[in-house]
């Protein structure tokens, strides 16, 4: 297939039009058989659910290249089950993981040309999103909904190398405690936005969320999750009922035991703590990871001893490893990889 003349190694992570989507509706009860469509545009009432309510979630994946020329995805099969749950949480119709993966494949087929080639370092994100398109006005669950997925051509994420970041222990919070925090909401993300314009205009990359409970223990960011390396090279990361399970953490750390032999740990973590790991980064399928190299606490520096130049030893391992599996250079784990072509 001839690819689209585009400049892959300059893209960033912007939106751009691609040639074919998949949509779905839920209607009396049921999901139609779904269908591809050209069309980008949607035309919803006034009163849709998620106009008027925020009923919305959405999922993130990616569609890669080998070196050997297949195109795949990297554990569809999560993001699928992820989105079941966020449905169920919502009051939203579940769309059922196996349709959901049929789904990605069909969409990323039907924009093949946009597939950035191997060693570009650009990807195909993928973009699952369920919405109420049924009018609500009295609060409750909409009746009527759609299913979408549509894909974009995105960039390297570490142009011109990786260069870890600063961050600083937020006041706000993202998560209640028996709140939505560990579903992928849209509304998670709406009341998150307040505080990353603020950190950037403080001078930071990032937010550090702590439980809202007791703003003792260590959370996550408002898009990714935490994994540190302490000094005697064991990879732990926090444990929490808000913290949204992130894919990406979830393969490193089995990559950190199954690959690297390393000793790993979900456990809570204080914020007591962070002063004494060697490394700190943040996953996700975005970056994969994206060190960070100083922790900001209300004017007190924590800055890991992995410095701010680049990855730390074990965060380099991890990030090369996982990527070297994504990529078709390192033998997956039974399921990891689904090929698409
Ligand atoms: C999507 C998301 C992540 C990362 O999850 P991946 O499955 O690794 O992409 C982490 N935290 C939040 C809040 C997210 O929404």
């Amino acid at each position: 297939m001839e690819k689209k003349n585009i400049d892959w190694g300059n893209l960033g992570f912007t939106y751009m039009r691609t040639d074919q989507r998949f949509v779905a509706n839920w209607k009396d009860g049921v999901w139609d058989d779904g269908a591809m469509t050209a069309d980008a545009d949607l035309v919803i009432n006034e009163c849709a659910g998620v106009l008027q309510y925020s009923q919305s979630c959405f999922e993130g994946l990616k569609a890669y290249t080998t070196e050997d020329g297949r195109i795949v995805t990297f554990r569809p099969d999560l993001n699928g089950q992820r989105m079941e749950d966020s449905c169920r949480r919502l009051e939203m119709p579940v769309y059922p993981k196996e349709k959901f993966v049929e789904a990605v494949i069909r969409t990323v087929k039907a924009n093949e040309s946009y597939v950035p080639p191997y060693g570009s370092g650009a990807t195909l994100y993928i973009r699952p999103f369920m919405y109420a398109s049924g009018p609500v006005i009295g609060v409750k669950p909409a009746d009527e909904f759609q299913f979408r997925i549509f894909t974009t051509p995105v960039g390297p994420y570490f142009k011109g190398g990786v260069k870890p970041i600063t961050i600083r222990i937020s006041d706000f919070d993202r998560a209640a405690p028996n709140g939505t925090g560990h579903i992928k909401a849209g509304l998670n993300y709406a009341m998150s936005l307040y505080a990353i314009v603020d950190a950037h205009k403080q001078g930071f990359d990032e937010n550090m969320y702590l439980d809202a409970a007791t703003h003792t223990k260590v959370e996550e960011t408002g898009g990714a999750n935490f994994i540190f390396v302490t000094g005697d090279n064991k990879v732990v990361t926090p444990k929490s009922g808000s913290i949204l399970p992130s894919i990406t953490r979830r393969s490193l750390m089995y990559v950190a035991k199954e690959y690297l032999g390393l000793e790993t740990e979900e456990r809570e973590i204080y914020k007591e703590e962070l002063k004494d790991f060697a490394e700190c980064g943040l996953c996700g399928t975005a970056a994969v990871i994206s060190p960070v190299g100083k922790i900001v606490d209300h004017g007190t520096e924590i800055c890991l001893p992995a410095g701010m130049t680049d990855m730390g030893p074990v965060t380099r391992k991890l990030y090369d490893t996982l990527t070297g599996i994504q990529m078709g250079r390192i033998e997956a784990p039974a399921g990891w990889i689904q090929e698409i072509r």
